[in-house]
């Protein structure tokens, strides 16, 4: 029996909600509201709560604009990991339209649904998965049940490493696309930092050394080389993930999956290995309400009761099972 789910996204920037039919296998609404910090300052949880609790009730305006409040069967938010006061401004709402539409709640991992929503997008089966965002960076594969990290950043998120460098070089935010334009005019590879541990990953030595190369290099240089150091350390452990789980596909999810350069990287990697490689479009690519709602679907047999909704900022892939 299919339900028709309203999501609501909350964990950073993005205040998101959409809408999913899971008998029609249709996302009917994706409407969100990103906050971006002022020029220079970084993100402060509590600027982005106050932005959400502003722009919550325009963006669920538009999206009941598109779908009725009765069509919805069930209200599925972000449990975590994320910004703890900006977690509880996605709880509130959806605790409270979960009450007045008088239907179930259910609590997402938020990077299941970054998952899940490639999965639904790129109809991918089950792949290897290089989530890459402004706050996570993990390569993912399904195994006995749960969503397994393979290999993770020692320290910050690829997407949180392309925002800083950029704000240090007086670009703006969000850094990850200016980098990228900058990057495609850099020609000189600068030798820098290669840090894979294992099956981890570091950027923040990368990241102060490429801050400091930039009073003397050309920044097209120096994002050029950013870039290829930390992408081919992506696609390094991405490999060693591939060939160890013996999968045949890989998925690139969150927003700094949108980069033409780790794709091309992530794609020439999979053809040489024989495995098909898919990324998330990019409507569905950053953080979003759509695929709150995709996983809520997925999870709806089994609601929690209101009082036991929660957030929980440190809610890792793995602590979720997979019953679906
Ligand atoms: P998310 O946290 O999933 O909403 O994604 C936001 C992150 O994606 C930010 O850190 C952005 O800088 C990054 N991002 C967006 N577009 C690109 C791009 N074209 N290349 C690299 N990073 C990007
Ligand atoms: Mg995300």
């Amino acid at each position: 029996m299919g339900v028709v789910v309203l999501g609501i996204e909350s964990t950073a920037h993005t205040f998101g909600a959409g809408v999913f039919d899971s008998s029609g296998g249709r996302i009917l609404a994706n409407e969100r509201s990103v906050f971006s910090p002022p020029a220079g300052r970084g993100m402060i949880p509590r600027d982005c709560a106050d932005h959400h609790s502003a722009e919550c009730g325009a963006v669920l305006g538009r999206v009941f604009s598109k779908v009725k409040p009765g069509e919805i069967g069930a209200v599925a938010y972000s449990r975590g990991p994320g910004l703890g006061p900006v977690l509880r401004v996605g709880l509130a709402c959806a605790r409270s339209l979960s009450g007045s539409l008088g239907r179930p709640l259910v609590g997402v991992n938020h990077a299941v649904a970054h998952i899940e929503v490639g999965k639904w997008a790129t109809k991918a089966r089950d792949p290897v998965v290089l989530y890459v965002s402004g706050g996570n960076t993990q390569v993912i594969a399904l195994s006995s049940g749960r969503y397994r990290v393979f290999g993770e950043t020692l320290d910050i998120p690829i997407g949180n490493a392309l925002d800083v460098l950029a704000r240090n070089l007086g670009l703006p935010f969000p850094g990850g696309p200016r980098i990228e334009e900058l990057a495609s005019r850099g020609a000189k590879l600068i030798d820098l930092p290669y840090v894979v541990k294992g099956m981890d990953l570091s950027y923040s030595g990368l990241l102060t050394h490429c801050t400091r190369l930039a009073k003397t290099e050309k920044l097209e240089d120096v994002c050029f080389s950013f870039q290829e150091h930390c992408f081919a350390m992506l696609a390094e452990v991405t490999e060693r993930a591939v060939a160890h789980t013996g999968k045949s596909e890989v998925m690139a999810v969150g927003g700094v999956a949108a980069n033409r350069r780790l794709a091309q990287m992530l794609r020439t990697m999979c053809e040489e290995r024989g495995a098909e490689f898919t990324v998330v479009p990019l409507e569905y690519a950053g953080d979003n309400g759509a695929m709150i709602a995709v996983t809520g679907a997925l999870m709806a047999a089994r609601p929690e009761k209101p009082e036991d909704a929660t957030v929980d900022q440190r809610f890792r892939v793995d602590e979720q099972d997979v019953f679906w």
